[in-house]
């Protein structure tokens, strides 16, 4: 089993703290030709700054969306803005069903989904990670501009 490193590591580009990813995260969304560059897949790092181009980085290596098979929904170029990669949510859709609902129980909804689990989120989201701190993020942003 793959064991997270716990530090963070500092983004070479835009300075901020980015995560470590598994060598299975960066198998799934790196494109075949890229991932021949690489003896192997350890030591990646994820940055989630929306408006930094870095994805994925280790030492001198950057790796930025055309060389990955899927779009980055944490970033800012994103079409579609996708947060849960496992249940296929988008910020529209958990936008849409927080404003709908008034209230915030997408985070339960979301964990009794993963009881019954098809989530698989170390292969489908390029974070690497669940997504339930994406979606609290987006709570929060919600509720800094309206009153819940
Ligand atoms: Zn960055």
């Amino acid at each position: 089993m793959f064991n997270m490193q716990k530090q963070n590591t500092i983004c070479p580009l835009c300075k901020q703290k980015a995560h470590a990813v598994s060598n299975i995260t960066i198998k799934a969304m790196i494109k075949k030709d890229k991932l021949k560059e690489f003896p192997n897949y350890d030591g990646f790092n994820f940055c989630k700054t929306p408006d930094c181009t870095t994805i994925y980085f280790k030492k001198e290596v950057i790796i930025n969306q055309r060389h990955l098979i899927k779009d980055v929904g944490q970033k800012e170029w994103s079409k579609e803005h996708k947060v849960c990669y496992c249940f296929n949510w988008t910020k529209t859709n958990i936008i849409g069903k927080l404003l709908l609902n008034k209230n915030t129980n997408i985070l339960n909804q979301l964990k009794e989904k993963k009881k019954n689990s098809k989530c698989n989120c170390i292969e489908k989201n390029p974070s690497g990670k669940c997504c339930s701190n994406d979606i609290k993020e987006i709570i929060n942003e919600l509720k800094s501009k309206f009153i819940f």
